[in-house]
């Protein structure tokens, strides 16, 4: 499969030639093409960023690949016109307005638990944003910028529920969660009398829960509120968070210079209000407004 980046490289060449000719063809007429940016649009240039930089490089393209997750309130869920809203989504928008990408150019690709460190390796996407949690032995695989949300693992079950309190009470029941996930390795790993449960993405645990066939769903907090949100009078969580979270932007390894880069454009919407705009907008309609997190330029 051709990779992401290299469609783009070759693309970027193409697109150089053809300015190159458009110039000779247009002899002294303006600089075509920006005759239509509104003071709205997104105004950054190929030539604001460091030559050969992956900033450069999606700024002449015009276009970015963005994974997400498409099937979880709040967070990244594809709406009635098949492009997602959520948090996440919002945040991916600031990073693509920033290299002058209006979100009508930025090409959104579903990512699930299991599959964003190799969306990321392979080039099918430039970025992920999609609850995706920093740690060390996705560092090893991925890079990543942020954090811009600090969520933690808890615990989903029906709202008739009474034995299920936190995750000690998982003993000897079954619990789903998400294949590739952190929720799902640390039941494996950490409460071993659970009976595990995985699926592919989250929304896969809702029957499964409604019917009996699990006795609970565990996952990030704020996912699971979003599934509470959603279906009125069925659900609730219970007990406190039991682990860390840091959501981060993932994206290749070794590519310093563009995770640097996203921090900064993270940090300025922590200042400039952008950032609590963008939860307000979405996972503040239910929760309520957190502090911005700490970036951690590791
Ligand atoms: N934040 C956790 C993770 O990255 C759980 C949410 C998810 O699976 O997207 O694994």
């Amino acid at each position: 499969m051709r990779t992401h980046r290299s469609m783009r490289r070759s693309g970027a060449l193409a697109a150089t030639a053809l300015s190159a000719l458009l110039v000779l063809a247009a002899c002294g007429d303006d600089d075509g093409g920006d005759d239509t940016a509104s003071g709205d649009e997104p105004s950054a240039e190929a030539g604001d960023f460091p030559e050969g930089s992956t900033m450069a490089e999606l700024a002449e393209a015009g276009e970015i690949t963005v994974g997400t997750k498409f099937d979880q309130p709040l967070f990244g869920l594809v709406g009635p016109d098949g492009t997602p809203v959520g948090f996440d989504v919002e945040i991916a928008k600031i990073i693509a307005s920033e290299l002058g990408i209006s979100e009508d150019n930025i090409n959104w690709v579903e990512t699930v638990s299991a599959n964003r460190e190799p969306f990321i390796q392979d080039g099918q996407v430039d970025i992920v944003v999609a609850t995706y949690t920093i740690n060390d032995e996705r560092k090893q695989l991925v890079d990543f910028a942020g954090p811009y949300f600090n969520a933690g693992q808890t615990i989903m079950v029906l709202e008739s529920n009474t034995d299920i309190n936190g995750p000690d009470d998982l003993a000897g029941r079954r619990v789903c969660s998400v294949e590739g996930s952190t929720p799902a390795e640390n039941i494996r790993t950490n409460y071993p009398e659970a009976e595990l449960f995985p699926t592919g993405a989250y929304s896969d645990c809702l029957e499964p829960l409604r019917n009996g066939q699990v006795d609970a769903v565990t996952t990030d907090n704020v996912i699971l509120s979003g599934f509470v949100d959603q279906n009125p009078g069925e659900f609730k969580l219970v007990g406190e968070t039991f682990t860390e979270e840091p959501y981060g932007i993932g994206l290749e390894l070794g590519d310093t210079e563009f995770r640097n880069w996203i921090n900064d454009v993270l940090e300025a919407s922590f200042e400039d209000g952008r950032w609590e705009q963008a939860w307000e907008d979405t996972a503040g309609t239910v929760l309520d407004t957190p502090e911005p997190p700490e970036v951690d330029r590791y």
